[in-house]
């Protein structure tokens, strides 16, 4: 592993932060999620901006440009010596005194760690996983901007308590109006008639780079597709459908609330969007079974 802790690169007993770091006391801060694949960071420049999107959102100034970030990423990624792995990008209010007001704070923490990722098991690429929909709801943007990826994920915790209390590994969110937004911690999509669809930023969702790679990978293998209002009628008939993000790439989901869906076996679709991601992250050729 390697850790990045305020402009220094650190032994892991080293990288610490105070109690009194608003991130800590507050969730006050923001976080990004990336992949290394083959000794490359995947889609650095978008999680770069997404990043800075979200400081300017919370007005969190960070210590540093959004070059400068990734110059140390690079560093920290050759640093790290390992071709796959996993980066969590953090930068909080910083130490300051009791009380919520951040101009408490007098400097941002900024840090990253790279370490290895413990990915889903084989078999739920393979079968597929069962979700159930949360009674725990998505904040909506009124309160919180879900585009803006903070340290507050608590309501996304208590979604996935009750995924595991229903005996899945993910849970389906609602937004205020009990249309589908997103996973705890990814985005969703179903297959109708060869239709993709995934639900629009305007549904209150963290607009995923993985959800968005899908949607490209979509225009290149000619799937039609669209970013829309889905309910919980469109997932349950859905033919497919399956769930995107960083850690879990590409996770086809085959039940949703007890109803099988489709054939009850990961979709053509998604077989075809799988085997393309596979060939765009590691290089390997994007076979094309289907055709
Ligand atoms: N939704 C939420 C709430 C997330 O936290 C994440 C990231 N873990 C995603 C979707 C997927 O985003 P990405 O593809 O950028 O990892």
């Amino acid at each position: 592993m390697t850790v990045y802790l305020n402009g220094q690169f650190v032994a892991r007993e080293a990288a610490v932060v105070s109690v009194y770091d608003h991130g800590l006391l507050y969730g006050d801060g923001i976080f990004e999620g990336i992949r290394l694949y083959s000794g490359k960071i995947f889609r650095l420049d978008e999680h770069i901006r997404r990043f800075f999107d979200s400081a300017k959102a919370i007005l969190l100034e960070l210590p540093v440009s959004p070059k400068t970030l990734a110059e140390a990423l690079h560093e920290g990624v050759t640093r790290y010596g390992k071709d796959e792995g996993y980066i969590r990008l953090v930068a909080t209010r910083g130490p300051g005194d009791l009380g919520l007001d951040p101009d408490k704070c007098s400097a941002p923490t900024l840090f990253f760690i790279i370490d290895t990722i413990s990915l889903y098991p084989e078999k739920f690429y393979r079968e597929g996983i069962p979700v159930v929909t949360a009674s725990s709801r998505r904040l909506p943007a009124d309160g919180l901007d879900p585009r803006v990826k903070t340290l507050n994920y608590l309501n996304n915790i208590m979604a996935k308590v009750e995924a595991k209390q229903a005996g899945c590994i993910e849970a389906v969110m609602l937004n205020q109006r009990g249309e589908v937004a997103e996973c705890t911690a990814d985005n969703i999509f179903i297959v109708r008639d060869g239709v993709l669809s995934t639900p629009a930023p305007h549904c209150g969702i963290l607009q995923g780079i993985t959800r968005q790679t899908v949607l490209e990978l979509a225009a290149e293998e000619r799937i039609p597709a669209r970013e829309s209002i889905l309910t919980r009628f469109d997932l349950y008939t859905a033919d497919e459908c399956f769930m995107t993000g960083s850690g879990a790439e590409i996770v086809p989901v085959t039940r949703i609330d007890g109803r099988i869906i489709g054939s009850g076996n990961p979709g053509e679709i998604t077989g075809r969007l799988i085997l393309a991601f596979k060939g765009l992250v590691r290089g390997l050729p994007a076979v094309n079974v289907a055709r």
